[in-house]
This record gives C-alpha cells, sequence and structure tokens, in this order.
C-alpha cells in the first residue's frame, strides 16, 4: 500500500509514527526487510530559513528526528541530550538572531544541509542524504526544492503606525505569535515547483492523509505550491485529514493566531469546511475529515468521524491513522 501524508513538525512527526504503526511498520528506523507498504511524507519548507549562514529546515528535522530516534521527546524538537555550546558562545558575540535555539548537535545536520546547498544540490537531494543516518522508514519529499518562505504581516512593534513582513520563525518563536497577524505570506510559493517525486505520489497513492499539522503553515503552506491541490482533486486515492482542533482550541501551539490571520474560525468543523469537500465543490480537496470524538461537526460533502484525536502514544496514534485510512477506503485486513 502507498500512503502520502501532508506534515509539519512536531503534530506532523507524531502523527507519521502512528501511521507506520498502524501499516505494522516498527514506528521509529526502518523495517528490517523490504518494508511492502510504502510510506511518503510531503514535508512543509515554509518555516525553513537561513540564520548564522545556515540552512535551518525545522519541519523536516522535526520529521527526521523523530522517526529516526533521535528527538528530544520532552520537548519535541532537536535532539535528544543537546547541548547549547555554540549558541552561549555566540550570545557572547551579542550576535543576532539570538531567539532562535541552535543546539550543537542539530548544527552538525545544518553544517552539511549548507554545505550541500551551496555545491548546488536541491533540498531533496540534501534531505535523502541526511536521511541516509536517520533511516526514517518514512521517504521525507520537501514540497519544494525552491525557496519559499512564510512571512507574517503584523504592526511593527518598533515603528507605531507602520506594518511590517517578519519572517514565520520570527514571528513564531520570537513573539510567540502575539502580535496580531494581519496576513500570513508563502513568499516564493507562486514561482515555485513541487519537489521532485511529490506529484507523483499523489497521483499513485492508496490513500492520502492530512496530518493534524497547522491548516495555514504547515498543511496550507504544502497546499500553496502550484500543482498540489491539483494533483489532489484528481488523484484516485481517498483524501482524509485529522483536526489538529480540539474542543475549539490547537491541542500545542498557536495555530489559532494563525487561523484568526486568514479568517477561519478555530474549530475542527472551520477548519473542515477550509479544506473544503473533493465532490460537491469546485476547490475542495476532502473525501473525509477526523474530528475528536463528542464533537458533532457539519462538512458539506465529506464524511466525518469521531473518534479520540490525542496523540498520547504510538498506540493511541496508530488507531487514529486506521481509523484515517479506514475512513480514506483502504482496507487494512
Ligand atoms: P509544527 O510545524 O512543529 O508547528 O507542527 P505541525 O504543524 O505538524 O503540528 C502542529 C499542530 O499539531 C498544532 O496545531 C496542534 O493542534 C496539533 N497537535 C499537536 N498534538 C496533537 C494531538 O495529540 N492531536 C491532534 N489532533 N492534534 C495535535
Ligand atoms: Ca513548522
Amino acid at each position: 500500500m502507498k500512503v502520502v501524508v501532508i506534515v509539519g513538525g512536531v503534530g506532523g512527526a507524531r502523527f507519521l509514527l502512528g501511521v507506520k504503526a498502524a501499516l505494522g511498520l516498527p514506528p521509529i528506523g526502518e523495517a528490517e526487510d523490504g518494508a511492502e507498504h510504502e510510506i511518503t511524507a510531503l514535508v512543509n519548507t515554509g518555516d525553513d530559513v537561513w540564520l548564522h549562514g545556515l540552512r535551518i529546515c525545522p519541519d523536516l528535522d522535526t520529521c527526521m528526528y523523530t522517526l529516526g530516534g533521535g528527538i528530544d521527546t520532552a520537548r519535541g524538537w532537536g535532539h535528544a541530550g543537546e547541548t547549547w555550546t555554540v549558541k552561549e558562545e555566540l550570545a557572547a558575540y551579542d550576535a543576532e538572531p539570538s531567539w532562535f535555539g541552535l543546539g550543537d548537535k542539530d548544527i552538525a545536520t545544518h553544517l552539511i544541509r549548507s554545505r550541500m546547498l551551496r555545491a548546488g544540490y536541491p533540498l531533496s537531494a540534501v534531505t535523502e542524504a541526511l536521511c541516509a543516518r536517520w533511516r526514517p522508514g518514512v521517504r521525507l519529499l520537501p514540497m519544494s526544492d525552491d525557496r519559499v518562505e512564510t512571512h507574517v504581516v503584523v504592526d511593527d512593534p518598533d515603528e507605531q503606525g507602520q506594518r511590517k513582513a517578519l519572517h514565520f520563525q520570527e514571528w513564531w518563536v520570537r513573539y510567540r505569535a502575539e502580535l496580531p497577524a494581519h496576513s500570513i505570506v508563502p513568499v516564493g510559493a507562486d514561482e515555485s515547483s513541487p519537489g521532485p517525486g511529490v506529484l507523483d505520489a499523489i497521483g499513485e497513492a492508496d490513500a492520502v492523509l492530512f496530518a493534524p499539522s497547522n491548516p495555514v503553515v504547515s498543511v496550507g503552506t504544502v497546499l500553496s505550491v502550484p500543482g498540489v491541490r491539483d494533483a489532489l482533486r484528481k488523484t484516485g486515492a481517498g483524501v482524509v485529514g485529522i483536526s489538529p482542533i480540539i474542543g475549539g482550541k490547537p491541542l500545542r501551539g498557536m495555530a489559532d493566531a494563525c487561523l484568526t490571520a486568514i479568517g477561519v474560525e478555530t474549530s475542527a468543523e472551520a477548519v473542515g469546511r477550509h479544506y473544503g469537500s473533493r465532490q460537491t465543490s469546485d476547490e475542495g480537496l476532502l473525501d473525509g475529515w477526523l474530528v475528536s470524538s463528542g464533537e458533532s461537526v457539519d462538512v458539506p460533502g465529506v464524511a466525518v468521524r469521531a473518534v479520540p484525536l490525542v496523540m498520547s502514544d504510538v498506540d493511541a496514534t496508530a488507531a487514529m491513522a486506521r481509523a484515517a485510512l479506514h475512513l480514506s477506503g483502504v482496507d487494512l485486513d
């Protein structure tokens, strides 16, 4: 079976652990002898940023470390057993930006990536090379090899009456998404092309799932790459999304600030309607939508099911993934 999952960082990576388990694969690492199922993750790269001359790809790295067994599980991002010597030395130089935590081990990943990019390798090839070490057991495909960076338009915190576009990371990490966003724009998306394998994976899939990732700056950014929405509308696979919003709140993080910025209410129903029906609307993408148990949600033209949606451990997440695969129409038995 071929399963495609559209993902961001922490929420996406945790969900992928469950998809692997649901298909009988080891959640961490690779199956020993050639797996019969193939999982492809289409990963958001709109969070990517150059800092201190290094190319950082937060969502790709979170997926790679999580699935490869190297993540700091308490934090949800970065390496387990990380140290921060370089960060402290940069601070001693007053080097900006100081708000982004780059761990020593993590920096090795960014050094290799930056060196390969400067030598002319596309991000997809760099990711494959890094995954040769981590062996995530999932094909991690950057949504695009082109530079796409999410920017957020806010009232300038330093210059009253002026507006300013911040890189998403600065808005999210430095300002904790507390500066109200006027708009959120994936800069460069219009001119970008899908990464190698992205459209083929959607076309050849038996099931396509939207992880319970941020609908605006994770899934939404992947959907902003030209050709992706069209491929989703045409694929023979069932397309099913999982709500990141439970009881009107995001489970972790500040996705509500992103939804407000694009004029979508923070509710499972509003997010489901935002993705829309593949069958009864001209632009919609979903056949099925999973919401949290006890919620009664109506998305016209979409099959809605309510199941437990908290990814408390791999077993609970695998049950979610099984429910999503079942709703997409594939037979797991
Ligand atoms: P990021 O790139 O690291 O911000 O992570 P993602 O975009 O992949 O995922 C963030 C989203 O995951 C947030 O909007 C959360 O609401 C959602 N999320 C986190 N944990 C859970 C969970 O246990 N269940 C569900 N349904 N959503 C979750
Ligand atoms: Ca992210």
